[in-house]
């Protein structure tokens, strides 16, 4: 008698069931409990985590795990505060790939969807934006706000701004929507005439996750729920009614780092102690850049980078 074969997710843009290409994967920085499988749509290529987490279930992973937990004015943030506002940190991300759009300069409203305790609205602001904030958190969006800035609590889907912006900034949140289809339709919706939307994600169709293979740090189950390659990523920006404007990849060390210390120390059900050592990341990431600095430009060249850089016209 043969056993019921187990149905997988179909996939979100073109409805094909996917099938597994990686099994029993656990979280393995924080410890949160479960396996995970990553599923792959054989027409269109978008992976996804399953099984999915609800609403419900992700709101209490985040509170549990992940959330900002109000840490402000100790050693290490002032630290950190003052290296990002010195020239230093824009010559690093010169060197190595500005996730977070700090460099991009501008005028006009800009929104920071997901802006945490608001270090990069003081950036954003620095290079010309009007910048205003989205944060479910209510810690850190109180220290966003104590930086003088506007930031709004609802839900991305509820928010009604009274004016359009010129720029969206989904820096590394599109991966954990349970809809980014929805989520860009929405944002969408809240530009200008002319407005853009930037995007930075992992890259599912890179180097690195070939190379790191289940230790690759942007599986990160069960948070990252889907996973973009270039040509997915484009399909999604389509249906949600945008026009493509750049897209290119870069390789930050720091995730390097993290995915070194994924396959070194990892282990299911236990928070990765060692990729919480910040000596040890700050010193795996100035080797990394040190070391493969020219060798990693190529490779981002060839869009085989760990990260993917879009923008995008409404
Ligand atoms: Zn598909």
């Amino acid at each position: 008698m043969s056993r019921p074969r187990k149905s997988h997710p179909k996939c979100l843009l073109c409805g094909q069931e996917g099938r597994p290409v990686l099994a029993g994967l656990f979280d393995d920085r924080f410890g949160a409990p479960g396996l995970y499988d990553i599923v792959k749509c054989p027409s269109c290529g978008l992976e996804q985590t399953w099984p999915r987490p609800s609403e419900r279930q992700l709101k209490e992973l985040y509170e549990r795990f992940y959330n900002y937990g109000g840490e402000a004015g100790t050693t290490y943030t002032k630290l950190r505060e003052r290296l990002m506002a010195s020239p230093l940190y824009q010559l690093w991300l010169k060197a190595d790939g500005d996730i977070s759009f700090h460099m991009r300069s501008g005028a006009g409203r800009l929104l920071d969807v997901g802006c945490n305790e608001g270090r990069g609205l003081t950036l954003y602001a620095g290079q010309g934006f009007q910048a205003e904030g989205l944060e479910l958190n209510e810690q850190a969006a109180a220290q966003a706000r104590k930086r003088g800035f506007t930031v709004h609590t609802q839900a991305l889907a509820k928010f009604t701004p009274q004016r359009p912006y010129e720029v969206v900034v989904l820096a590394n949140v599109l991966e954990h929507v349970r809809d980014p289809v929805a989520m860009l339709s929405k944002v969408r919706r809240l530009l200008s005439s002319g407005g853009q939307v930037w995007i930075s994600c992992p890259n599912a169709a890179g180097f690195w996750r070939r190379l790191f293979g289940r230790h690759w740090i942007n599986w990160h189950v069960p948070f990252h729920l889907w996973h973009f390659s270039p040509q997915s990523l484009k399909e999604v920006l389509v249906r949600a009614d945008f026009e493509l404007i750049e897209i290119k990849t870069c390789t930050p060390a720091l995730w390097l780092a993290q995915s070194l210390c994924v396959a070194l120390a990892a282990r299911a059900g236990r928070a990765n102690r060692v990729m919480r050592s910040a000596p040890v990341i700050a010193g795996l990431m100035l080797a990394a850049r040190g070391l493969l600095h020219p060798w990693l430009g190529n490779l981002d060249r060839q869009m085989q980078g760990d990260c993917l850089i879009v923008t995008a016209g409404g």
